[in-house]
């Protein structure tokens, strides 16, 4: 049995008031808040272990160095990784796809080559590949969306051709809720020889991923969304292409010999670490890893499956409602329009009521458009939501539409 009410003790946070209001707290998709056992386990580390990793032989060093290590042991199990050489910490979704953008595109892809991206995709998966552009003159190739919101997959095999080098998409949408069928679009691209990435920044936090069942060649999540401290995150690669990426930046421990005429690498993935890395954050990840993965990754997500259809019934219910994603496989997002209302008005009308959700492009102006719209009001959740909050929620969209 989940108990909702129980996990809600964790996070502190959602017992404060907003404008004498109980905080409802529905922007999980921006980031999620943080259990007591990822702070107190920070807090430890800073107060009682506190040293830079990799590089000293005194004891506070090596016990910051395996608990920093340890992390990535966990991070690989949640995953289903190979090895830990597959797990490169970075400091999150973004900086993961930048790395495979500058790294791959610099290895492996000139002038006129392709790269397929999806329409629904998070700005961080498209302006990577257009700097790409700009430096080498490679091209965006784009998987339309239909009108409920789910990836036109017979459009996307139409995109392959010899020019196809790499596909990036989403692993769910951050506007729609989509889930993408990820597998099958690994698959087809498989078929045509092309590695795939997947942003993984919004499926990690609600169901449990396994990339070696995905397929994938790489994989990018941010911690803050999955629970953990802001300033980390992850990039999954297989073994064989990290071994042939270049590094992505240079300076302490991603060296193995440094003279004036040569310099060698370290081997993965400390070749991608350039510099001391957050081996804090790395902790406070694990712990958060730990945290999902002790309440139960299936039962998160049925948790939320739940509060998500809940969320819809209720919605649809409101005179002037238009949603916008209505795909069949639907993750904890719900971006939505009432009538004339501006999603700006809208959101700032329900935060007075205590209810924060996330208004504008939502880092995805070209889904916008695809969609006709410059925004919308987005109510999005987590393992820690309640039907209640749904319910405050429906009827302040209800309270604030009568006001127009
Ligand atoms: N990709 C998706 C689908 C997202 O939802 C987000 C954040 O909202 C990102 C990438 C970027 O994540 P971050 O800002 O943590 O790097």
């Amino acid at each position: 049995m989940y108990d909702v009410a129980e996990v809600r003790k964790d996070f502190p946070i959602l017992g404060r008031e907003v404008y004498g209001k109980p905080l409802v707290y529905l922007d999980n998709a921006a980031t999620v808040q943080k259990p007591r056992q990822v702070v107190e386990a920070m807090s430890e580390e800073y107060y009682n272990v506190n040293a830079n990793v990799h590089r000293g032989v005194h004891f506070l060093s090596q016990q910051a160095t395996e608990l920093h290590e340890a992390a990535r042991e966990t991070v690989r199990r949640f995953l289903n990784a190979r090895s830990t050489a597959e797990i490169v910490f970075t400091r999150g979704t973004t900086e993961s796809i930048n790395l495979v953008a500058a790294c791959f595109g610099e290895a492996f892809m000139r002038e006129g080559d392709e790269v397929i991206v999806s329409e629904m995709e998070h700005h961080a998966n498209i302006v990577s590949w257009q700097l790409l552009q700009a430096r080498k003159g490679i091209r965006l190739r784009v998987i339309p969306v239909d009108d409920r919101g789910q990836l036109r997959m017979d459009e996307y095999e139409r995109l392959f051709n010899e020019r196809t080098r790499i596909v990036s998409v989403t692993h769910v949408s951050n506007v729609l809720g989509t889930v993408n069928p990820v597998r099958r679009i690994v698959d087809v691209a498989h078929a045509h020889g092309v590695p795939v990435l997947i942003d993984g920044a919004q499926s990690t936090p609600h169901f449990a991923v396994d990339v070696q069942s995905l397929g994938c060649d790489f994989f990018a999540f941010s911690g803050h969304k999955v629970y953990g401290p802001t300033g980390i995150g992850v990039l999954y690669g297989k073994e064989e292409w990290l071994d042939r990426l270049p590094p992505y930046m240079g300076g302490g421990e991603m060296i193995g010999h440094v003279s004036f005429e040569h310099t060698t690498f370290a081997d993965l993935p400390l070749k991608f670490e350039a510099g001391t890395p957050d081996y804090v954050a790395s902790t406070g990840l694990a712990r958060a890893l730990d945290y999902v993965s002790g309440l139960g990754m299936d039962a998160i997500q049925a948790h939320e499956r739940d509060l998500t259809r809940y969320a819809l019934d209720r919605l649809r219910e409101i005179p002037g409602m238009r949603i916008l994603g209505e795909a069949d496989d639907h993750d904890a997002v719900v971006s939505f329009l009432v009538g004339n209302i501006h999603h700006l008005d809208m959101g700032t009308l329900l935060d007075r009521l205590g209810i924060a959700v996330r208004t504008g492009h939502h880092c995805a102006e070209p889904l916008m458009r695809r969609f006709g719209v410059e925004g919308t009001v987005r109510a999005s959740f987590a393992l820690y939501n309640t039907r209640a909050e749904i319910d405050a929620l429906a009827d302040g969209i209800v309270r604030v539409s009568r006001m127009f």
